[in-house]
């Protein structure tokens, strides 16, 4: 059964509402109601949105909402909220406030008392997300990466010990570049999802070990062109036989100056280790060790 919600122009509401990322068929039926519906369209490039406007002939008027100015245009769209008028956010592909703009005006139309009112509708974290074979329990995402090496293999290293399924933003001019420090930071063996042009013709979801995947989007410019979300494959702490044999010895060293437990913690800490797998361990296999 479904619950029908149809649009109503009851005010003060914000919709946000999420437009195609590429094939114009993935916009939702509630989307063109409301958007035709609306009073104001608040939108990251008007004449972008002007297309999609026209392609659905749809005539309501457009209001310029960006990074650059949406801190003041903000309250001045609550102002006309508050003084009865309905709008609708979007953005220039997928959902607004997923790396784009937004955040500011939904946060001041909530603390003003503003209804705001979400539409389901394409993202790429998620599109990506269900075709990508890694496993989608959780999974985080980090937007798109810094631009300076030095800023992104930071941010790879915060990650590289995280266990879930990790989802990037990514231009086609970094990619290389990405990749690289990406092989660096988490090694050849790391599955990573290359996921291009989703929804559109040269839509392409690859899936290889980061050593692979470089070779191959290096052996192919294509692959470096259009729209990329990449999906990395969450860290797999090794089972307690797999331990490396450095920190096993780092912990038969250390229980002889510090408690098991200590020691297992700080090992676990060194080598991105379970605390409790080591202990145990310790327990099983080093007979001096204080309990
Ligand atoms: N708000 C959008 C969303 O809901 O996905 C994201 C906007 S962000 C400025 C644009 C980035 O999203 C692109 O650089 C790319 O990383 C990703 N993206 C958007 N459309 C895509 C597509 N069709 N295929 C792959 N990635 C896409």
């Amino acid at each position: 059964m479904t619950d029908n919600q149809s649009f109503q122009t009851k005010s003060p509401t914000l919709y946000i509402v999420p437009t195609p990322i590429g094939n114009l068929d993935d916009i939702t039926q509630r989307a063109i109601q409301v958007l035709a519906g609306v009073d104001l369209i608040a939108a990251e490039d008007t004449r972008h949105t002007g297309k999609l406007l026209s392609h659905f002939q749809i005539q309501t008027k457009t209001f310029a909402l960006h990074d650059h100015n949406e801190q003041d245009k903000a309250s001045f769209l609550v102002e006309k909220l508050l003084s009865g008028l309905s709008v609708a956010l979007v953005s220039d592909a997928g959902t607004p406030l997923i790396s784009d703009p937004g955040y500011h005006l939904v946060h001041q139309c909530r603390q003003a008392g503003v209804k705001v009112v979400p539409l389901p509708g394409a993202c790429a974290v998620t599109t990506a997300l269900c075709a990508s074979g890694l496993p989608s329990d959780r999974f985080s995402f980090e937007g798109f990466l810094p631009a300076k090496t030095k800023a992104r293999k930071d941010k790879l290293s915060d990650i590289a010990t995280d266990e879930r399924t990790c989802i990037f933003y990514e231009s086609p001019h970094r990619i290389l570049d990405t990749l690289d420090d990406m092989l660096v930071v988490l090694g050849p063996d790391r599955q990573v999802v290359l996921a291009r042009e989703l929804t559109k013709t040269f839509e392409t979801i690859q899936s290889l070990p980061l050593g692979e995947l470089v070779a191959w989007v290096k052996d192919d410019e294509n692959q470096r062109k259009g729209e990329i979300v990449l999906l990395i494959h969450g860290f797999r702490r090794p089972k307690e036989a797999d331990f490396p044999d450095d920190a096993k010895r780092m912990l038969t060293i250390l229980v002889s100056e510090l408690p098991l437990k200590r020691a297992a913690g700080v090992v676990a800490e060194m080598y991105a280790l379970k605390k409790n797998a080591l202990y145990k361990w310790g327990l099983e296999h080093l007979k001096s060790a204080d309990h």
